[in-house]
């Protein structure tokens, strides 16, 4: 029997169903939930259920219903879900690399007679021509066909330390392929002296949107120089849009999701075809939407490698001291969080670090780190 009988074809997972299947209870005893989903649902609808399963079983009813793909596609690039997501129900061997293609980890399909068949049709293709959600070989985007996926990375990393984690990501797995992106604020000290320790020339992104103090601009010519770093890149807006959409320099005030888009989204996507994946020094105690942070994560069907995501501030506070690194000059001032002087002020919650961003306003983010819809 299939479902009994095949661990692995090619490197992907074929198996039981969500509620026989002694890997995902095994998931499931680790404290998260699986989720299963008909292929026809809406993503925006199951968005919460989603977000911090470990595994998303998506049932096809149908082998003719290709519903099913979509909603993987958008589950793995729209809501950035990066867990474990099986394909089960009416499946056919014919189906396996759209599978694959479209960022699904493991299969089970109802019939079990065809395992020779799945074996086959998973390993027909070794190369494709358009980079999707699978990290599968991709004639002209060879490196990121060395990427192993997202959840087999968070596994690796599961035991590591920040720095073996940026070591490994560096020198090994994106090797010429990944830059950091930098906001030069009151925390970024602490990830790029790590990088400067492991590769001084690795790229450092600096949005630079035209709206940043003054302190921060010469805290990141001072930590730069400091700390040796030789390939930081200053990333900004396109000025004729900038001339076109922020004439009077007011959108910040009239539409800040919009300015972002403008000064910070754009500008960044337009280079982030350069890299294979992209440091950040977010981290779960900034709360809201990173209170689940990964190690490792896909947005947009690029990868992100969060190394500090589970530090906290005391782990903060002992790496400054530890190695005696400069200060953000508006650090002592109260700024926990530093962004745009326009849309910035001294945290007005001592416990939460992010609380002087956009004060007053609903926003919390600025889109950078968003899936594509909630970009503008
Ligand atoms: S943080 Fe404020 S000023 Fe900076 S890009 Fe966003 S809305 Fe504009």
């Amino acid at each position: 029997m299939l479902d009994t009988a095949i661990e692995t074809l090619s490197g992907h997972t074929l198996g039981h169903t969500a509620s026989t299947d002694p890997q995902a209870a095994q998931l499931a005893s680790g404290g998260g939930h699986i989720v299963e989903l008909s292929g026809d649902a809406d993503w925006r609808d199951v968005a919460n259920d989603v977000r911090d399963a470990i595994q998303v079983d998506v049932r096809f009813g149908k082998f003719s219903d290709g519903r099913g793909f979509t909603l993987a596609t958008q589950l793995r690039t729209r809501l950035g879900y990066n867990g474990r997501l099986r394909a089960v129900g009416d499946l056919i061997p014919d189906q396996a690399q759209f599978l694959r293609r479209v960022g699904f980890d493991a299969i089970s399909p109802d019939r079990t007679d065809l395992e020779a068949d799945w074996t086959r049709a998973l390993d027909r293709f070794s190369v494709v021509y358009q980079p999707a959600n699978d990290h599968a070989p991709v004639a002209r985007e060879q490196a990121i066909s060395q990427t192993p996926i997202v959840s087999e990375l968070n596994a690796r990393y599961r035991e590591s330390d920040a720095m073996s984690i940026l070591t490994d990501a560096i020198t090994n797995t994106w090797k010429g392929k990944i830059a950091v992106l930098s906001s030069f604020g009151a925390e970024t000290a602490v990830g790029l002296h790590m990088i400067s320790r492991i590769d001084s020339s690795t790229p450092v992104l600096f949005l630079d949107t035209g709206r940043h103090f003054a302190q921060t601009e010469q805290y990141q010519r001072q930590l730069s120089e400091q700390l040796g770093l030789s390939n930081v890149r200053l990333i900004q807006p396109d000025a004729i849009e900038a001339a076109r959409e922020d004439a009077d320099s007011k959108l910040w005030k009239t539409d800040p999701d919009a300015c972002c888009a403008l000064r910070k989204v754009r500008p960044l996507n337009n280079v982030l075809g350069e890299y294979d994946a992209l440091i950040t020094g977010r981290k779960q105690m900034h709360g809201g939407t990173r209170v689940s942070l990964p190690v490792v994560e896909t947005i947009n069907a690029r990868i992100r490698v969060n190394p500090l995501a589970a530090w906290s501030q005391a782990e903060i506070e002992n790496y400054f001291d530890h190695y005696d690194l400069p200060r953000h000059p508006l650090s002592e001032m109260g700024y926990s969080s530093i962004g745009c002087w326009t849309c910035t002020r001294p945290a007005t919650d001592a416990t939460s670090v992010r609380s002087g961003r956009w004060v007053g306003q609903e926003k919390t983010e600025c889109g950078i780190h968003a899936p594509l819809e909630a970009e503008h």
